[in-house]
């Protein structure tokens, strides 16, 4: 049982891990989890036009664990050369999969015509790369979307049996136990947060031989979610007092949505003062549709709500903007309001034009409720630039700056140790956290008796091998040593 991470390995995006199987008479098949697109940073981005080191043809099946850009952004490519297979997937990530696809494209082709411009000033447009799909890829794509997985139930791919389970992520979230002749394999996709959200809890896995973890927030605990409310209703009081506009980046699918709720309950119990609610995110509001579709999945007060006819996700002041110029005037309404746009990290989307406006003043509020990479535009503010590039402008941060952890849709350490709790004695395999974040959780791992590997990227790994001396793959830099080294000009 051997597994290539061909993204999300010692960093958080892309996630893309090529199992190869032993199948029965000694043949091997190879499965595909997840296909996602990097995020955060031009360095990461690049990766996205790195070649597939197998042949597309040959995979068995993919299989998606939920349907965010960074676990199903590179399907569309994987299609272009030449993959015909099945794409599993449970029934809400095949819809919200489609609407962040689309999306995807539609950013590729605008992203490469203002490359194309810019270049042209400089008569080197030949030198721009291409979109990386567009938006017929992405229907010859999803035509391959094939919804069977459903909680609990096995789907047997050739020899190879897969079970999906809750993993209390994001809507549609599983995670999957994958079963061959040789062993029992846990691949978690991401696991949710326990305290915060719109989705129930993940289910407690069964007994595995190997576990492959995601480790986003393995090193540290997030607040309990009466306290992150009262964070929150502090964050937003205090910038309505400011009297600017109060910006939240924000994800499309499940952040928006818990953001809403939440700005609604804080509304209606008289916590936070009225004021109007820009919905800036086309994608999102298409999203929050499919969570009326599956309201099953949600946390009671949010399921009962949508099963007596309101509208859980709908704050009385909310305007949902439709169009770009639609978004633009909003910069010209006076007055404190919050204006939720994508994206989540700040690399793209309506929110940066907002941040252009804004960010300058004294009287505007950031309040950061997402995880942000650190070579992103979010992770340099958060670090405390004070001055930052946004659309080819040196823009100044004056804002009030506040961040906000417990809105994660991540497992904590906590967390992450109760879903291993009920896994037996599995060799623990660590991926999407940075190299810093798994650096703390191998020992805490071996402190439990559990032997923890960081995954190498790219190299091929043994599920069921002995693993690494300390948990690290050979020749792997300390984060320390790596980051020292990159200050220092090196790379
Ligand atoms: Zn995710």
């Amino acid at each position: 049982m051997k597994m290539q991470s061909l993204g999300a390995a010692c960093t958080v995006t892309g996630s893309m891990h090529l199992l190869t199987l032993d199948a029965v008479g000694g043949s091997t098949r190879q499965l595909l989890i997840d296909c996602g697109l990097f995020q955060g940073g031009e360095d990461l981005e690049a990766r996205n036009r790195e070649p597939f080191p197998f042949d597309p043809r040959d995979l068995a099946a993919v299989i998606l664990t939920h349907a965010h850009l960074d676990h199903v952004g590179r399907l569309p490519i994987l299609v272009k050369q030449g993959f015909r297979g099945p794409v599993y997937c449970t029934a809400p990530t095949a819809a919200l999969a489609e609407t962040v696809l689309l999306d995807s494209a539609r950013l590729q082709v605008e992203g490469y015509r203002q490359d194309v411009r810019r270049a042209r000033r400089q008569g080197r447009e030949d030198e721009v790369p291409p979109p990386l799909y567009e938006e017929e890829d992405v229907h010859r794509t999803v035509a391959l979307l094939r919804p069977q997985l459903e909680f609990g139930q096995t789907l047997q791919v050739a020899d190879i049996r897969i079970t999906p389970q809750r993993a209390g992520h994001i809507l549609g979230s599983a995670y999957l136990l994958i079963e061959s002749a040789q062993a029992r394999l846990i691949m978690s996709g991401d696991l949710g947060n326990r305290e915060s959200g719109l989705q129930l809890d993940f289910t407690p896995p069964p007994a595995a031989d190997a576990v492959v973890i995601e480790t986003t927030y393995a090193n540290r605990t997030h607040r309990i979610w009466a306290d992150t409310l009262v964070e929150f209703r502090d964050a937003l009081r205090e910038s309505v007092r400011l009297g600017g506009k109060i910006l939240i980046p924000s994800f499309a699918i499940e952040r928006a949505q818990t953001i809403l709720y939440t700005l609604k309950e804080l509304m209606d119990a008289g916590e936070v003062p009225r004021i109007p609610v820009f919905l800036d995110s086309p994608m999102a509001a298409r999203a929050t549709h499919e969570y009326f579709e599956y309201g099953d999945e949600l946390i009671p007060p949010v399921r009962e709500a949508l099963q007596n006819g309101e509208d859980p996700f709908r704050p009385s002041t909310l305007h949902v903007v439709p169009t770009a110029a639609e978004s633009q005037r909003i910069n010209r309404y006076d007055g404190p309001a919050i204006i939720l746009a994508g994206n989540g990290m700040m690399t793209g989307g309506r929110i940066q034009h907002h941040l252009k406006h804004h960010l300058w003043k004294p009287s505007t509020s950031l309040v950061i409720v997402s995880y942000q990479s650190p070579s992103s535009l979010g992770g340099r503010i958060v670090e405390g630039a004070e001055s930052v590039r946004i659309m080819g402008e040196d823009v100044a941060v004056r804002a009030k700056v506040h961040t906000i952890g417990g809105f994660s849709a991540h497992a904590d350490q906590d967390d992450l140790l109760a879903f291993l709790s009920t896994a037996g004695r599995p060799h623990v395999w660590l991926v999407h956290g940075e190299l810093s974040v798994m650096e703390v959780f191998v020992p805490v791992l071996e402190g439990l008796g559990l032997k923890g590997d960081i995954v190498p990227d790219h190299d091929t790994v043994d599920l069921l091998g002995a693993g690494f001396p300390a948990g690290r793959p050979p020749g792997l830099p300390t984060a320390e040593a790596r980051d020292t080294r990159r200050s220092a000009g090196g790379e």
